[in-house]
């Protein structure tokens, strides 16, 4: 199949071309470089059926595709935060020119949704009926609601214009690649604990969240795109909960570092729990995560570890 990846070249996206071409597709990566790094995709460059394009998806673009993986949105808050405007852009410009390339050349289209759709959700664990509880004029809500209108796009598409959609909510994700800068905590906490820098935790460290390794994820969105006669939303997430404290003591563990935790300012509208009800993927087509925290997190510390060139203690 000839596979179109928007986002190719962030953190997900070039997980996701690696899989797609290992399984003997023709993959196009189109990307704005905003987050996303050739360092990401340089290893695919040379690959005959990996083509690259440097292009802002919030303007049209004409390509004749099969699939296409819309991953393309800055995933960090400090990231989506830094341009609210274009953030929202991105998700609701961006999705609109996606939906019209799926429906000319009549491709399937699954867009990367969010947990964040259920904001600072009143129920535990998060089911896909719930309709979540999102501030629409808070600083996260350039992204929150930037993908609740790319759902309602995906959705009236489908029902105006028949367009083959899938809609996937994905819940923290983690792993190598993730950026240096990238400012989420995963990365954060482990790069502070390699150099021996402060572990910043954000208000009392007790929020929770969900952490999924990015195998499990490639691995759950490829079912989800050739499941037929599925729709979604799904969720696409590991349900083992964590505080903030939990997850900087595991990464102080196992990485041996003789950082200090730092409590910082909690920023406004962080949401105080989540955790997946992952039911619908199990019973639709079977999926589950299969890699532990402490699992990935070694993966994700070996891999920070290479890049800032630190020795093992
Ligand atoms: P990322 O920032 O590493 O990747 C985003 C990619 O999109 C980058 O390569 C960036 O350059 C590109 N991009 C941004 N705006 C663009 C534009 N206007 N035109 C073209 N390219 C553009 O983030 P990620 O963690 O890989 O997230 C990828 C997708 O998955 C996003 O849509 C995000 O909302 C979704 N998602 C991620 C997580 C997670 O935990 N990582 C959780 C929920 C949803
Ligand atoms: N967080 C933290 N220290 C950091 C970065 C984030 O304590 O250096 C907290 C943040 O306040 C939130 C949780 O970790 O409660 C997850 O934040 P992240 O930005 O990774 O993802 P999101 O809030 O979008 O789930």
């Amino acid at each position: 199949m000839k596979i179109l990846v928007t986002g190719g070249a962030g953190f997900i996206g070039s997980h996701l071309c690696d899989k797609l071409l290992e399984y003997g597709n023709d993959v196009i990566c189109v990307d704005n470089f905003f987050t996303g790094t050739k360092d990401n995709i340089i290893h695919l460059i040379d690959n005959p059926r990996f083509e690259l394009i440097r292009h802002d998806i919030t303007q049209p673009i004409l390509l004749e595709v099969d699939h296409i993986y819309h991953f393309a949105c800055p995933a960090s808050p400090v990231h989506y935060q830094y341009n609210p405007v274009k953030t929202i852009k991105t998700s609701v410009m961006g999705t609109i020119n996606m939906l019209g390339l799926a429906k000319r050349v009549k491709a399937r289209i699954l867009l990367a949704s969010t947990s964040e759709v259920y904001g600072d959700p009143k129920i535990h664990p998060q089911t896909e009926d719930y309709w979540g509880n999102v501030n629409p004029i808070g600083i996260r809500s350039c992204y929150d609601e930037g993908k609740r209108v790319a759902e309602t796009l995906m959705m009236d598409y489908h029902r105006q214009n028949k367009v083959d959609i899938k809609i996937v909510r994905i819940f923290n994700t983690y792993g190598p690649r993730m950026a240096l800068n990238d400012g989420r905590v995963v990365s954060n906490f482990i790069i502070q604990a390699l150099k021996g820098e402060d572990i910043t935790v954000y208000g009392d460290g007790q929020q929770t969240r969900s952490f999924q390794f990015i195998d499990d994820l490639v691995d759950g969105v490829l079912k989800m795109m050739n499941k037929e006669n599925f729709i979604g939303p799904v969720n696409i997430g590991n349900p083992n909960e964590f505080t903030m404290l939990e997850l900087a003591e595991e990464i102080l563990s196992i990485t041996k570092s003789k950082s200090k935790i730092a409590f910082d300012p909690l920023p406004a509208d962080d949401p105080t729990q989540r955790k997946p009800s992952i039911q619908l993927a199990k019973n639709t087509f079977g999926w589950k995560p299969r890699i532990q925290l402490k699992e990935g997190l070694h993966k994700t510390i070996d891999h920070f570890r290479d890049r800032l060139k630190i020795k093992e203690l």
